[in-house]
């Protein structure tokens, strides 16, 4: 017998075993009937038509964002959709006390959580970095301590129900992008975090779920007016990419790559070809 017949078949035989057993449960929107949830950044983009895909599942629904118009008409939509029920609750998550006030008021209109998605993003610009350090510091604020901050509010509850944190990062969080500068420092930021509690969790037993988003380009409304003319592929469609988002969260999943092909792929190449990936990103844009 040759060594491939001895090395390479009980490997593969191996490789197919672990596949087949780990093999991966199915999504039923039933998950979420009735699952008690926060939406932040839910006015508009990727975060409003998560609250519908939930509203239609019949979950409960907190959202919140800044404007307070935009959220009463998601929350009438939620209503129609068929949520359990649907509120929100309008503010800055530049105030670490209103991301925390957030999660307390919700807790008491819900009796308790099951799934945090944190999701709300501060406005940047997009170009070469000019050296506002002020603005790195506010949008490190919004778009990282507002999530940490609401999420130690919301770790009594979430042990209690056993339930899940869902982080939006991108693919900017992974790999360096250029004229984003201070937005990915935040998406890196969000990345340490979350893969540190996770472990943590799993030292002491704790079993709530952290779901980590890598998105690539998303065609929402700010997305497309700040990026759309530089970059050469055409943007995902926020509503697939919203139930992505969902279905990994209910799935306790680790990480989720959306789409895979231009997200996950060409970060298989960070550490074998770290140059060769930085060419393709630059390579994205005209
Ligand atoms: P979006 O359309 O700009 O929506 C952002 C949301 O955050 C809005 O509801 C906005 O509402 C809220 N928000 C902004 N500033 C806030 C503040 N200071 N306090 C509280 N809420 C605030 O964003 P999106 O494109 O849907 O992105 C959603 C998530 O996906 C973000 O985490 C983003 O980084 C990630 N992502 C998006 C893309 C993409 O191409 N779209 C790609 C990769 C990752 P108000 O203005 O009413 O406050």
């Amino acid at each position: 017998m040759g060594w491939w017949q001895k090395i390479v078949i009980p490997f593969f035989g191996l490789v197919l075993a672990f596949w087949f057993y780990s093999a991966r449960e199915d999504f039923k929107p039933e998950m979420l009937k009735g699952k008690r949830v926060i939406v932040t950044g839910a006015s508009t983009g990727i975060g409003e038509e998560m609250a519908y895909h939930l509203a239609r599942m019949g979950a409960h629904l907190v959202i919140t964002a800044r404007t307070e118009a935009k959220l009463q008409k998601v929350v009438e939509r939620c209503r129609e959709l068929g949520a359990a029920s649907a509120r929100y609750i309008s503010g800055t998550m530049e105030d670490m006390a209103f991301a925390d006030r957030v999660v307390k008021e919700a807790g008491t209109l819900l009796g308790g959580l099951d799934m945090l998605i944190l999701n709300h993003v501060g406005a940047s610009y997009f170009g070469y970095y000019n050296g506002d350090v002020e603005h790195v510091r506010k949008l490190l604020e919004i778009n990282f301590l507002s999530y940490v901050a609401m999420t130690t509010s919301a770790l009594p509850m979430l042990k209690e129900s056993e339930g899940s944190i869902v982080v939006v990062s991108s693919m900017a969080g992974k790999v360096g992008f250029p004229f984003t500068v201070p937005y990915s420092a935040t998406k890196f930021a969000l990345d340490g975090f979350f893969s540190s509690l996770r472990q943590e969790f799993t030292m002491q037993n704790v079993n709530v779920s952290i779901t980590l988003c890598i998105l690539g380009f998303i065609d929402t409304e700010r997305a497309v007016r700040v990026a759309g003319a530089l970059l050469r592929s055409p943007p995902a469609p926020r509503s697939e990419c919203a139930l992505e988002i969902v279905r990994a969260g209910a799935l306790r999943r680790r990480e989720l790559y959306y789409r895979y092909g231009s997200t996950r792929l060409p970060l298989l190449l960070r550490d074998c070809a770290a140059d060769l990936l930085d060419y393709l990103v630059r390579s994205r844009y005209r």
